[in-house]
């Protein structure tokens, strides 16, 4: 309802990847999160801190990659049931020692029916008992063939705990988008998706916004899920304060009225008093519904 018309193509410029990991438990998606941040955020950057924020960025041959790590697949399925498709490439991990498990099923048919593109990293290729080939064989099984078979889809091996193989994931997620095209139009008012978002004692609600078209600024009035405001301050995932953000940058955010949920959409406007209003709008009508429901 909220959303202005299609970009004309000449506006459109090439955005960073928004890549999310999945997987079975235990297979190692925390631990290469962890492990991609580390090798890529060098301390002279951070200043040794990074911030939890649900999302951060790393840097590539001079490219961006944009990374959501809300544990699990929460944030690929809490959002895609809420309707926010904000994954432009699955990591799909693997343990090589353990093959194909149940979850490994549940995350390729989440990223096929989103039709996201899927990368294989098969993990944990530094035990003993890894068995890459019978991963390969698993995963043709669900038509994910290796391009090494003549199939399409890359298979990356890596050791999250050594932090092997980590640049050549970088590159195939890059060279992916290189072929996609990921594009979007930074000279707008800015839309996108909650990733993540709480109460804060000292701050009140902050939030964890993911900016998917136009550029944030502090001090923009901002409608976000039915709660809005005006943005007081962002921080990134270096724990620094920013003054703007483009696309496919997350950053978190203080200002709103209200604590929003996990893929609630945002839209930023003109004025504070449209924002105001179109805000107080959605929150009657939410809590016109939630009374409906209770009253049941
Ligand atoms: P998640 O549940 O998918 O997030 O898995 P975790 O990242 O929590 O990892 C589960 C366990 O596997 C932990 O004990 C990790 O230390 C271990 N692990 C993760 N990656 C590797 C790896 O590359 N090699 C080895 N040997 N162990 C790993």
């Amino acid at each position: 309802d909220l959303y202005e018309e299609e970009d004309a193509p000449a506006d459109l410029g090439v955005r960073p990847p928004v890549v999310t990991i999945m997987g079975h438990v235990d297979h190692g998606k925390t631990t290469l999160l962890d492990a991609i941040r580390k090798t890529k955020v060098t301390d002279t950057e951070a200043g040794g801190i990074t911030q939890h924020i649900g999302a951060y960025q790393v840097e590539e041959n001079g490219k961006k990659v944009t990374f959501l790590d809300t544990p699990g697949h929460a944030a690929f399925t809490t959002m895609r049931a809420r309707g926010a498709q904000v994954t432009d490439i699955t990591i799909l991990v693997v343990a090589a020692d353990d093959g194909v498990m149940p979850q490994t099923v549940e995350a390729l048919n989440h990223a096929k029916a989103a039709e996201v593109p899927i990368i294989v990293a098969v993990n944990k290729m530094d035990k003993e008992n890894a068995n890459p080939d019978r991963v390969m064989q698993e995963l043709t099984e669900h038509q994910l063939v290796p391009e090494a078979w003549g199939g399409e889809t890359i298979f990356v091996n890596v050791s999250a705990v050594k932090g092997e193989g980590i640049d050549e994931l970088l590159e195939m997620i890059l060279l992916v988008s290189e072929v996609e095209e990921f594009k979007a139009n930074p000279d707008k008012r800015a839309q996108g998706t909650v990733v993540e978002a709480e109460l804060d004692k000292g701050r009140g609600p902050v939030a964890t916004l993911l900016v998917q078209n136009g550029t944030m600024n502090v001090g923009d009035p901002i409608v976000v899920g039915n709660t809005f405001g005006r943005i007081r301050a962002m921080v990134n995932d270096l724990g620094r304060r920013v003054k703007t953000a483009g696309p496919s940058t997350p950053v978190e955010i203080t200002g709103l009225s209200d604590v929003p949920q996990a893929g609630d959409q945002f839209l930023v406007f003109e004025d504070e008093k449209k924002a105001r209003q179109v805000g107080e709008g959605r929150q009657a009508r939410a809590k016109e519904a939630e009374r409906k429901q209770s009253s049941k």
